[in-house]
């Protein structure tokens, strides 16, 4: 078998949508799987378009989700340079193949004239219906062209598409695909800057860097006959990549495309990590920042539009190196279910370790606390939360003691018999030594016990005079976290603060 040799190529046009980080995944996926090679390519050849840090970021976020690259922008390779505005020189020749062979010509027409064609009527394009009534090398005598071109003339130079023809692709995911050729309109692929537009550099490049596999987002599909044709007109069609063309990401109600304005709109992220648009100013969270863990973002985008075939859910990167297939990819677009994003999280974060998780919460909350006792809050924080900075927002009160009081705990469950047991167990745990999970439910049961009062009654009273909070995590370890001094301490405070309900 070939090679596999597949390539991620984005435009540095802004921050990089979380659909593209699915394509490089997948890309990703098929290239590991086979020990083929990934590519990062950089598509430019669009000035105008051009976004200062937008390469960067792209770099960044691959990093970020783990995909790494073994050729490219950024790590070099047999290829370079991989950033296309600095392959300009290469395109030309292929250009003026095509125009020699007849292929592809020059057109020399205004943005006036050209917007005057198109207004002639509706649906018009610059094809083989029109190109006769423009100003270019297939209608103007070649001394007319010879002397344009001497002068300076500003030109394209347009793909001469033939008329009528049955164009078609062989995609890995959607079968066979035909295309008429009089769909088609002769795409520009020399700008008059001198740069290449994306469809000659992209399929030059694919070719000189002997790509076997292009997998890339179903909005290109419209394009891939023009790359056939290329193939064809350049005498490559043997070396032609495979296609596949992935499914749209859809809203999560299946609703039309995923879109930023979507994702705003439904308060969920849509870049991975957060960016700052340099034009406007605007910042658009990211999912690292929201507190997305990779692995679990990785493993909720491999089931956008693929799945293995068997139950399992929980896929690390490696697993999904091994699971993944081409033959698996659906056609239908694919619902960006953010819940289901979600679950992975928590998912994810049960299955984190708890080292790991206390790092970042000595890190991220801004709180002070021992290493051990970091471990011991992550520990029984993190069944409960979906983000990692939520076992910190939801755990505030291990850091600091609570002045407020759950109201609703207060009014039904506070009255003079639990006072007592709590001044009870408070005294009680003054003439212990150091307080743990276990002495502390002993101790507690031992003054229930002796007072008669069940500690059903006692338990959420004991909660919210420790806590503020109605629910939390478990009460005992809690208890050890906190430690005896400061147990007694918020005890002593609730008891004063509280008021008691004489009933
Ligand atoms: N530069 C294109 C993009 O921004 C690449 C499309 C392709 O993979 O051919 O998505």
């Amino acid at each position: 078998m070939k090679e596999i040799r597949v390539r991620f190529a984005p435009s540095p046009t802004g921050a990089l949508h979380i659909g593209g980080v699915r394509t490089a995944l997948y890309n990703y996926l098929l290239a590991r799987q086979h020990n083929g090679t990934m590519i990062l390519r950089i598509e430019d050849t669009d000035q105008g378009r051009f976004v200062p840090g937008a390469e960067e970021y792209i770099l960044q976020s691959l990093a970020w989700a783990g995909i790494t690259i073994d050729e490219g922008v950024g790590v070099g390779g047999p290829h370079a340079p991989y950033r296309q505005s600095e392959r300009k020189h290469l395109y030309q020749q292929y250009a003026q193949k095509l125009v020699a062979d007849g292929n592809a010509y020059y057109a020399f027409d205004t943005e006036v004239e050209i917007a005057a064609m198109r207004k002639a009527s509706p649906n018009a394009q610059y094809d083989t219906a029109t190109r006769l009534q423009m100003k270019n090398s297939l209608t103007l005598s070649a001394t007319e062209v010879e002397q344009k071109l001497a002068a300076g003339e500003k030109y394209v130079i347009r793909l001469q598409v033939p008329a009528n023809q049955e164009v078609t692709l062989n995609d890995l995911i959607r079968g066979e695909v035909t295309f008429n050729s009089s769909q088609l309109d002769d795409k520009v692929l020399m700008k008059s800057d001198g740069m290449p537009t994306y469809h000659l550099a992209n399929v030059v490049d694919d070719y000189l860097m002997k790509i076997s596999h292009v997998i890339r987002g179903e909005e290109w599909l419209p394009s891939a006959p023009l790359h056939v044709l290329l193939y064809r007109f350049l005498g490559w069609e043997n070396d032609m990549p495979q296609f596949a063309h992935l499914p749209l990401l859809l809203k999560p109600d299946g609703n039309g495309k995923l879109s930023k304005r979507a994702a705003d709109q439904m308060g969920f992220p849509i870049f991975p990590l957060t960016w700052k648009d340099p034009a406007t100013g605007e910042v658009a969270k990211g999912f690292k920042e929201t507190g997305y863990l990779p692995e679990a973002l990785i493993n909720f985008l491999a089931f956008l539009g693929w799945n293995p075939g068997t139950e399992q859910e929980i896929f690390s990167m490696d697993e999904l190196i091994k699971a993944f297939s081409m033959e698996r990819i659906n056609k239908a677009g694919a619902k960006f279910d953010i819940q289901k994003a979600q679950w992975y999280n928590q998912q994810y974060i049960k299955a984190a370790s708890n080292e790991a998780l206390a790092d970042r919460l000595l890190n991220e909350s801004g709180f002070m606390a021992t290493l051990e006792n970091a471990v011991k809050i992550v520990s029984i924080m993190k069944e409960r939360v979906t983000f990692p900075q939520e076992i910190w927002e939801q755990g505030k009160f291990f850091f600091t003691a609570p002045t407020t009081f759950d109201q609703t705990v207060v009014s039904k469950k506070w009255n003079d018999e639990v006072e007592k047991t709590l001044a009870a167990f408070k005294e009680a745990l003054t003439k212990e030594g150091t307080l743990n999970a276990i002495s502390a439910k002993q101790i507690l049961e031992s003054v229930t016990a002796s007072l008669n009062i069940g500690t059903g009654k006692i338990m959420q009273p004991l909660r919210v005079a420790l806590t503020g909070n109605a629910s939390g995590p478990d009460l005992m370890i809690t208890m050890e976290i906190l430690g005896k001094d400061e147990v007694i301490r918020r005890l002593g405070y609730a008891l004063g603060a509280i008021q008691v309900n004489k009933s």
